[in-house]
């Protein structure tokens, strides 16, 4: 019947030319003030797509002053009502739903994801995360204490004052609404700055910002590097807060640059190294949804499923059935609606990526299939399962990123809890089991932000999301998220009388 059709599928849309390119304050484009530009490159085809102002130490000055000047007391942000804060996020959410096509073929151009990925999972957590904030925006209250003797006191929630952001480019625009919605809906205002990979989505934002019509330096986009623009914002006297996702040794530097400057807050989403394991009561098909967690976006999450414990007695068929489906992909052109796998973000990280791959071999762990360079494709890796994976081996303990999914043996639950905490990383964990109380356990037991339980990138904007350990301080999204972007101020009364 008629009604069974499946709706058409998204189609990326055709981007003629780039019109978002500079530094985005007080909702005016600048040019860099030291005149200087960067490339931005399609990983699919090495093609240049366009060059981006470049933002250094002056410019994140001048931000941070428009930001300081946007949400000072008395200013339109600070006089605006909640709900209007609200309805200003949701329309946001609003212009980024009408742009969706057009994002979603953009930030595949920039990243090289697929372009399904980017239209039904960047697109659609962006959006959804916006959302969420939004509705928090006047529900955000203290508390009144009853306190002792002549007194009564209370909490106010107010904003932290300038929030400044660092972001990866694995997930351009997804981290970009992380880290501004709920800054924006606490109030506060903010410096962010893109990954130097991936700007275009952060800076097409910039315009959709402005449209919805936040008042200007609120939200300014400075698109620069680590070293330069980034040490900017974590050691600058007049940011007072700072949140990066990224590497655990920028996290450090972060924090350090931080602690230095005037002790900013500081929140960090860093790497993983995240254990998956599977429990012989499982129903082993459904392995390949270990698998999506080792692959997914090309193996570019700090999420990664990059160690899967496999219990003893269904081990072999474990890994043949992984063998198997991951034989099945086929990496091609993201823009293709086909294609489920796609280059990665860079040189660099392809290089890195291929060398963990030759550690592996040389350490003795047994490559069933894939892990070599697509030759015609430049930076394309054909998905590698590795078996007899050993807890020391380099490919066990450091982050791959990339797609490589390690398999490894374990005999009893107290064992694999054991070897799967032993690592300096906590972000994320599975367990698939059929026995809730074997789920129960063993996600009891595992030292991790998340853990998911017959699933895995199950990620939502109303469940907190961060690290234990090296994988990161403070928690995103969720309510969690509200307490690292507010101030709370206890003001305290004294009365005449005891209040009775
Ligand atoms: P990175 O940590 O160097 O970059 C992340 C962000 O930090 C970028 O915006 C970058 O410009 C900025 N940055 C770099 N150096 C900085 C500095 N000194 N001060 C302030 N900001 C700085 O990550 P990368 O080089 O792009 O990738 C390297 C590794 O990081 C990857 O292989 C992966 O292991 C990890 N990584 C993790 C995530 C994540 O989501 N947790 C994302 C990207 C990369």
């Amino acid at each position: 019947p008629q009604n069974l059709i499946p709706p058409p599928l998204p189609q990326p849309c055709k981007i003629s030319e780039i019109k978002h390119t500079k530094i985005f304050i007080n909702n005016e484009w600048h040019s860099s003030l030291k005149g200087k530009t960067f490339p931005t490159f399609n990983p699919a085809t090495g093609v240049k797509i366009c060059e981006i102002e470049e933002a250094d130490k002056a410019d994140v000055d001048k931000a941070v002053d428009a930001a300081k000047a946007a949400g000072k007391r008395g200013s339109t942000w600070r006089r605006m009502d909640v709900s209007s804060r609200g309805r200003l996020l949701h329309k946001l959410a609003d212009l980024l739903e009408r742009d969706r096509c057009l994002l979603a073929t953009m930030e595949t151009m920039d990243t090289g994801k697929p372009f399904l990925q980017s239209f039904f999972v960047d697109l659609d957590g962006s959006i959804k995360t916006l959302r969420y904030y939004a509705g928090w925006a006047d529900k955000i209250h203290g508390k009144t204490m009853p306190v002792d003797d002549n007194f009564m006191c209370f909490t106010k929630h107010e904003p932290v004052g300038v929030c400044g952001a660092i972001i990866p480019w694995n997930f351009p625009l997804l981290m970009f609404m992380w880290k501004i919605a709920p800054a924006l809906c606490c109030g506060n205002t903010v410096v962010i700055k893109p990954a130097e990979q991936t700007p275009l989505t952060a800076l097409y934002t910039g315009a959709l910002i402005k449209e919805a019509g936040f008042p200007p330096g609120v939200v300014n986009i400075v698109p620069g590097f680590g070293p330069t623009a980034g040490a900017a914002i974590a050691g600058h006297m007049g940011i007072d807060k700072v949140a990066f996702t990224g590497s655990t040794e920028v996290g450090q530097l972060i924090k350090e640059a931080a602690a230095k400057s005037n002790l900013k807050r500081v929140t960090l989403e860093l790497g993983g190294k995240n254990p998956c394991i599977v429990l012989y009561s499982f129903i082993l098909l459904w392995a390949v949804e270990a698998q999506k967690g080792a692959f997914y976006n090309q193996g570019q999450c700090c999420t990664a499923a990059s160690r899967v414990f496999v219990e003893e007695c269904v081990y072999d068929e474990f890994v043949r059935l992984s063998i198997a489906s991951a034989k099945q992909i086929t990496a091609g052109d993201p823009m293709d609606p086909c294609t489920s796998h796609g280059p990665q973000i860079d040189q660099q990280q392809f290089d890195m990526i291929l060398e963990l791959v030759e550690s592996g071999k040389r350490e003795g762990a047994r490559l069933e299939c894939g892990g070599y360079a697509l030759q015609d494709k430049a930076l394309f890796i054909q998905p590698a399962v590795f078996s007899d994976v050993i807890d020391h081996m380099r490919l066990a303990k450091e982050e791959v990123f990339g797609p490589v999914q390690c398999i490894m043996k374990f005999k009893n639950q107290e064992e694999v809890i054991e070897r799967a905490n032993s690592t300096h990383y906590g972000l994320a964990a599975a367990v698939f089991t059929r026995s809730v109380e074997r789920a129960m356990r063993v996600s009891s037991a595992l030292e991790a932000g998340t853990v998911w339980v017959n699933c895995y990138n199950a990620l939502h904007a109303q469940a907190p999301f961060g690290g234990y350990k090296m994988s990161g301080n403070g928690r995103e999204l969720g309510e969690y998220a509200l307490a690292e972007y507010s101030e709370v101020k206890a003001i305290t009364i004294k009365l005449n009388d005891q209040l009775t």
